[in-house]
């Protein structure tokens, strides 16, 4: 018998070798490789109407999307930025990076996205915008952060990192906030390998199409910018990964009842759920169990070589970059750190097959009490 066989976590939508080729042909044919060529063009007029019903660029990654995402917010350098403590290393760093701060709000400990009433209790007079995440798939309370991004005149700015293709009430999830920045990388699911697209909720301010492209317009630097341009060949992976967008999604959704059959039942463990008239995640299948369940599982998970998405750590706190930030709450004590370290995301992707799940099921079963 040989070892057993590995399940990753991820998977990248493999591209069309024969359409990328003919892609990279027909854009060396036209001498252009970046800049946005007819390819970029391509692309980006196809995924519009797949993130949102308003405006949307391209750019070259969903961390340089969040970037230009809170530049765009005209917030004075030093503002404060009120974001979540679970999230990717790139909602933070987007804020920092762009010479702001970042203040982390509590999370509400049923959705672990951004909780309205610690949002409320961190604006101070110097916050200028809210950073919230669709964290795993679920969408945030955007009511709520709407009315009090109004409430206090904040830009709101969405990282919609986990969201392609997300849905709210049977709108896309772009359609709430003043913009919202996806990621397009090969870790999520539709993507040009690096890329990011910022998406506007309406028609788009000119300001932003420049931003990407050095703040130029007309030959002239006239507004803040710098190089966010998606490239002929990123756009040319993204066109040839495209057309097999759909049987993947087709895949992750039959996974998705096949994990739930396979795990009803088993004590211990729980669905990550989406809220109320969210359609479900197609990037992650997440769980929720004590933190010291989700560490044996995640261990006897890859001790038979399958690999899950362990928590996100803490983006601050004791260990990160930012040590001395703490967590505002309306509660007794902050839920992230409790509530965070709860999740596990299970292997989501085309290539896991029944047996994978059964054998999945069955450890976590071994392990879970
Ligand atoms: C992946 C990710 C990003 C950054 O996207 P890149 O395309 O890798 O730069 C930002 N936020 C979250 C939550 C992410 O998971």
């Amino acid at each position: 018998m040989g070892d057993p066989r590995i399940v990753t976590v991820g998977r990248p939508i493999l591209p069309d070798l024969d359409l990328m080729k003919d892609l990279m042909a027909e854009a060396v044919a036209a001498n252009w490789l970046s800049n946005f060529g007819s390819l970029h063009n391509r692309l980006e007029r196809q995924l519009a109407p797949m993130v949102g019903t308003g405006s949307t660029q391209l750019v070259s990654s969903g961390t340089m999307a969040l970037m230009v995402a809170l530049k765009l917010g005209n917030l004075t350098d030093g503002a404060e930025v009120i974001t979540s403590p679970l999230s990717f290393a790139a909602t933070v760093q987007a804020i920092t990076w762009c010479g702001y701060k970042p203040v982390f709000a509590d999370v509400d400990p049923v959705t672990l996205t951004l909780c309205p009433d610690a949002v409320r209790a961190a604006i101070t007079p110097r916050t200028a915008a809210i950073l919230p995440v669709h964290f795993v798939g679920v969408p945030c309370d955007v009511d709520a952060l709407s009315q009090i991004a109004k409430d206090h005149g904040l830009w709101l700015a969405f990282d919609a990192a986990h969201a392609f293709m997300l849905e709210l009430k049977g709108r896309p999830i772009s359609s709430w906030g003043d913009v919202s920045a996806f990621s397009l990388h090969a870790t999520k699911l539709m993507h040009t390998g690096e890329g990011g697209a910022v998406v506007f909720p309406g028609t788009h301010d000119p300001q932003s199409a420049r931003m990407r492209n050095f703040g130029m317009q007309d030959g002239r630097m006239t507004g803040p910018g710098t190089n966010a341009k998606l490239s002929e060949a990123q756009a040319a992976v993204g066109l040839a990964v495209l057309p097999k967008l759909d049987v993947e999604i087709e895949q992750r959704q039959k996974l998705r009842r096949l994990y739930d059959d396979a795990l009803q039942g088993i004590a211990g463990i729980r669905r990550h759920d989406s809220r109320p008239q969210a359609s479900d995640s197609l990037l992650y299948y997440p769980l929720r169990m004590p933190p010291a369940v989700q560490q044996r599982v995640f261990m006897a998970l890859a001790q038979e070589r399958i690999f899950a998405r362990d928590h996100f750590a803490l983006l601050c706190g004791q260990g990160t970059y930012l040590p001395d930030a703490q967590i505002v709450t309306t509660k007794n004590t902050a839920q992230a750190p409790i509530a965070g370290p709860e999740l596990l995301c299970l292997p989501f992707h085309g290539g896991v097959t029944a047996e994978d799940v059964a054998r999945i099921a069955d450890i976590i079963g071994k392990n879970s009490i």
